[in-house]
């Protein structure tokens, strides 16, 4: 269970009615009920639930059973152009899954869907985070344009640019050079440099940003295998392959 107090020793603290509810109520616990929690900075602690006053219960923190990982300093941001929302919503639960560090939506020129729910995604990622067991949680950002959230990468971050049509001979970059590389060899020749994965929207970058980004001295251009997959497969396959190289 996902809570936002602070977790120590001996420290209880009171439910909000929506917590206490959920576990007086759908789970049907009372006093002594062992539960396991995390904030996102404290670690895993093991709880019990204290004093029940009406419809409002406190938790006592019994042990802390995981400290709070570091997140390790390779994991991803994914950078994605927001697609309809059920597909949104799968981006935004899979990368939690997958162990990014920073969910970071985008606008393209050919981005369809121009606004995105905060809330909504912060409560798919803690949702997320609490069935992987993931202690930390990925940082979510706002939509901006794209070229805003490349000037906020930090120095020495890779982009990891996904490019479906990175063989396209009449690109200036184009034919059997300009190809992009598969994206397990790229990751794999990178060492530990921090990456940001970049995914498109459904109609795929137009040709003007392809050549900016291809242009980009802290960008590489990668392929996903010779197949055109859905925006939200694309970041699934992108973050699989990471989390199978260089994940934790
Ligand atoms: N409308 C585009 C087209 O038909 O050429 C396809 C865009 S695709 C649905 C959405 C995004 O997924 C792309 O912009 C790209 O970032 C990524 N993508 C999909 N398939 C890929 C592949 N085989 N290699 C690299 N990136 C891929």
């Amino acid at each position: 269970l996902f809570v936002t107090q602070d977790l120590a020793e001996g420290a209880a603290f009171p439910l909000d009615d929506a917590q206490s509810n959920y576990l007086l109520r759908v789970l049907r616990l009372g006093t002594g009920a062992p539960v396991r929690v995390f904030n996102g900075r404290d670690g895993e602690w093991d709880v019990r639930i204290g004093n029940v006053q009406g419809k409002r219960a406190s938790l006592e923190p019994v042990s802390r059973v995981r400290p709070q990982p570091d997140v390790p300093a390779s994991a991803p941001i994914l950078l994605f152009a927001p697609v309809k929302k059920a597909e949104t919503d799968f981006i935004v639960e899979k990368a939690t899954e997958l162990g990014a560090a920073q969910i970071c939506p985008v606008l393209t020129e050919r981005t369809q869907t121009r606004t995105v729910r905060l809330d909504r995604f912060h409560k798919i990622v803690l949702e997320a985070a609490e069935q992987t067991e993931r202690l930390d949680l990925p940082e979510v950002k706002d939509l901006q344009p794209l070229a805003a959230a490349l000037d906020a990468l930090a120095a020495g971050t890779v982009l990891i640019f996904c490019d479906e049509r990175g063989d396209d001979a009449d690109a200036p970059w184009g034919g059997e050079t300009g190809r992009a590389g598969p994206i397990a060899d790229v990751l794999a020749g990178l060492g530990e440099a921090p990456v940001a994965i970049l995914i498109g929207p459904e109609g795929g970058f137009t040709p003007e940003e392809r050549d900016w980004l291809r242009g980009r001295e802290d960008a590489a251009a990668v392929s996903l295998g010779p197949r055109i997959l859905r925006a939200e497969t694309a970041a699934v396959a992108a973050l699989s392959v990471w989390q199978a190289l260089k994940g934790d």
